[in-house]
């Protein structure tokens, strides 16, 4: 008898792991406690693939052999402490997909920085003339690409949630950005957890594998230490060092290895320190992955940037607009302040994931000219801010946002939308906030 797959949520992820399974003989069953895009439908019953939707029909989920759990559902939610009360094997599809592929997967993870870099690698990848697939949390499923549209290479976008079920799956190039706080409330405000987590990037990898990262990050240096590492190690930073694959000296970005070149630094695309960071981290695996240093070269200097990450929007009676609505971390917007030229109004607040201010308080000091907090609990912010003596305003829309933040900023200043904070009081997701922000700014 075919061994029983159930697959938990149906969004782009579920969908196409369900796919997969079938193509692969398993006796597939979707389940998802919210109601399933039509378009997921769709493909689900043209393939004649069993689902439910608005409920889990527990007796049946639990008789599966294997459960393949979408990222979005936390690992403690009843029905998963069920399955793993019963001893079921529960995967990401991530981790089921590598077990159907033999393509090379390079996967990019951290708290800030990975649609920027895996997007970036995407595109040096596909300007090299690769076929090479977009997944994880941006692009297309894996597990649907594996199924019915399979390439050579994998750009990878992983989160912890992701990482969180993954076991077997190997990553022949592991791109580890960055750790600092974020999502803690899904790991019991252990932040142990979610480094750990985060670490499961590099398992399973041998010698001929490759695992780069950035070497001034406190957090991964002491990690390092805990693990018998096998692969080859590609850190960079920004200062000259021995052992980096890249760093910058006189103006210039200097990649060692495998093939050494240099380019210079004021001819990347992206600009900031933490985009110098995304673009090294890049090149590094492009660089790896046998890609021309002419080919690099090109692609980090014409890459076009990711909408809702430091994406300018307009200038208003002398004031520029910045939406960097995708800043869901406390550390993702002291990158943001920390590349602000001039003084800013802040849009912030939102959903409160634990957040601790104190990283920056100086930047805040030093950069803002007024604090616009944008919640439905607004206190943690009135709470740590108030004292600093910068204009604030409380408001619970963007409409109301933008015309608080239009009425503090001065010709020359800045008004940068960078919340710290996850969307999901007042908005449907990071993108619907931005967007709304970019609608408000231009009707002004
Ligand atoms: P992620 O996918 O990890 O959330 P993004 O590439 O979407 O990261 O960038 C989110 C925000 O984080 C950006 O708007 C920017 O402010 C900040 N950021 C981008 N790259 C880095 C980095 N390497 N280190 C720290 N912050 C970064």
């Amino acid at each position: 008898m075919a061994k029983k797959i159930v697959v938990l949520g149906a969004g782009e992820s579920g969908t196409g792991a369900a796919i997969l399974a079938q193509k692969e003989n398993f006796d597939v069953f979707v389940s998802d406690m919210s109601a399933i895009k039509d378009k997921y439908k769709s493909e689900l019953q043209k393939r004649g693939i069993e689902f439910e939707e608005l409920r889990h029909s527990e007796e049946r989920i639990l008789q599966a052999d294997e459960v393949i759990k979408s990222p979005g559902i936390p690992n403690d939610a009843p029905l998963i402490l069920k399955l793993k009360e019963k001893g079921t094997n529960i995967i990401s599809e991530i981790e089921f997909a590598g077990r159907y592929s033999d393509s090379k997967m390079v996967c990019i993870t951290g708290s800030n920085g990975k649609t920027t870099t895996t997007s970036l690698i995407y595109h040096i990848f596909k300007m090299a003339g690769l076929n090479v697939g977009l997944a994880g949390n941006i692009g297309n499923s894996l597990a649907w690409q594996v199924a019915e549209d399979p390439h050579d290479y994998y750009i990878i976008e992983l989160s912890s949630f992701q990482l969180d079920n993954m076991y077997d799956f190997k990553a022949d190039i592991a791109v580890l950005m960055n750790i600092t706080p974020d999502h803690l409330d899904r790991y019991g405000f252990e932040m142990q957890n979610y480094v750990d987590a985060k670490f499961r990037i590099i398992q399973n990898q041998t010698e001929n594998d490759a695992f780069v990262y950035w070497n001034d990050d406190p957090i991964i240096q002491r990690e390092l230490k805990r693990y018998g590492l096998k692969a080859r190690l590609f850190p960079f930073a920004e200062a000259k060092a021995a052992g980096l694959g890249a760093y910058v000296e006189d103006g210039k970005v200097e990649f060692t290895g495998p093939v050494q070149f240099n380019m210079e630094q004021e001819e990347l695309a992206l600009t900031g320190k933490h985009n110098l960071y995304n673009s090294m981290a890049a090149g590094i695996s492009a660089n790896i992955a046998g890609i021309r240093k002419e080919t690099i070269r090109e692609a980090l200097k014409t890459f076009k940037g990711v909408e809702h990450r430091l994406e300018r929007v307009a200038r208003v009676a002398g004031v520029d607009y910045i939406n960097d609505s995708k800043a869901t971390n406390v550390n993702s917007c002291w990158y943001a302040l920390q590349s602000m030229p001039v003084k800013c109004v802040l849009i912030l607040g939102g959903k409160d994931k634990g957040n601790d201010y104190t990283e920056i308080a100086d930047l805040v000091r030093e950069k803002c000219c007024g604090l616009v907090y944008m919640g439905l609990h607004n206190e943690k912010l009135h709470e740590f801010f108030d004292s600093f003596g910068l204009p604030v305003a409380d408001v619970q829309s963007m409409k109301d946002a933008v015309n608080a933040a239009k009425a503090m900023a001065t010709e020359g200043q800045i008004v940068l939308l960078s919340p710290c904070c996850a969307s999901f009081d007042l908005f449907k997701s990071y993108e619907d906030r931005g967007d709304q922000f970019k609608a408000c700014v231009r009707a002004l």
